[in-house]
């Protein structure tokens, strides 16, 4: 595995290899992003990870500070699975990277886009500067962020980029939580309650009752247990809009505290 740091070196790459598999995160790598890395390493000659927490995507900076950083766990583990490129950037090096200038898609006000004002437009600025410095062939997105999935996929329609993206689907601990680095931050007994609101979720979802029941029996659970929650939404995965119907076309998607931890989770 060869680890690089500069943006000109591994352009100058991945401008001659024709096909190869792109995983890009924020680093504090689980057994989540290992899948998507797993599924890159299978269906391409050529894998590469990128490892760049961006501060413009995080709404306070007391949020980026209690960040997990793993970063020599990180590169042991991308070692392990035999990744063939790793790309570790500092913010000049993406920053300073002139790109070509690109659209932006139309973001539908709901969930993340309501509640964290200026986190998907961080998103597409980090995407807009890596899909131009790793010119990769297919990237490997994780449903566990079902909207920011959405998204890029419209950057990459919008601007004709070639990458074909690749859903993965969430992984989960044997106890249903979905993985997430920030599930570091959170406490024993935080822990315990997440893992009892995903499981409430799921059986909720289960039941096939009508659309508002379900909205209120989950947010009833959320009040019940004192959990501060953003949104409880149903969502159409083919429009990307609220939808009255419970199906497999559709997901439930929350967003709640537990202490000062956000987590979001689909299901
Ligand atoms: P992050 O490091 O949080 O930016 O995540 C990097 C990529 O890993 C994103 O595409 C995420 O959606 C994906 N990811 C994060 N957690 C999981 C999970 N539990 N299962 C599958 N993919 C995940």
């Amino acid at each position: 595995m060869k680890i690089i740091r500069k943006s000109k070196e591994i352009n100058l790459l991945f401008k001659n290899i024709k096909k190869s598999g792109f995983v890009p995160t924020m680093g504090s790598l689980h057994k989540g992003h290992e899948y998507l890395i797993k599924k890159s390493i299978t269906e391409n000659k050529v894998t590469v990870v990128s490892i760049f927490l961006n501060p413009k995507q995080f709404n306070n900076k007391n949020d980026l500070k209690k960040y997990p950083k793993k970063i020599n766990d990180d590169i042991r583990i991308c070692k392990k699975l035999k990744v063939n490129y790793l790309f570790i950037p500092s913010f000049h090096e993406i920053y300073s990277w002139k790109s070509k200038k690109r659209k932006y898609p139309k973001i539908n006000k709901i969930m993340e886009h309501k509640y964290r004002k200026r986190h998907f437009k961080g998103v597409l600025q980090v995407i807009e500067k890596l899909t131009d410095i790793v010119p990769s062939s297919k990237m490997y997105l994780g449903e566990k962020d079902f909207q920011q999935l959405k998204i890029i996929k419209d950057f990459i329609f919008l601007n004709k980029i070639k990458t074909k993206i690749i859903n993965c689907k969430t992984i989960r601990d044997s106890n249903g939580l979905a993985l997430s680095s920030r599930n570091q931050l959170l406490n024993k007994a935080n822990k315990k309650k997440a893992v009892l609101i995903i499981n409430f979720v799921k059986k909720i979802k289960k039941k096939k009752s009508k659309k508002n029941n379900i909205l209120k029996d989950i947010k009833e659970n959320f009040k019940k247990n004192k959990i501060k929650y953003d949104y409880v939404e149903n969502i159409n995965l083919k429009t990307f809009k609220i939808t009255n119907k419970i199906n497999n076309q559709s997901r439930l998607f929350v967003a709640f505290y537990l202490g000062k931890v956000r987590l979001i989770d689909n299901i």
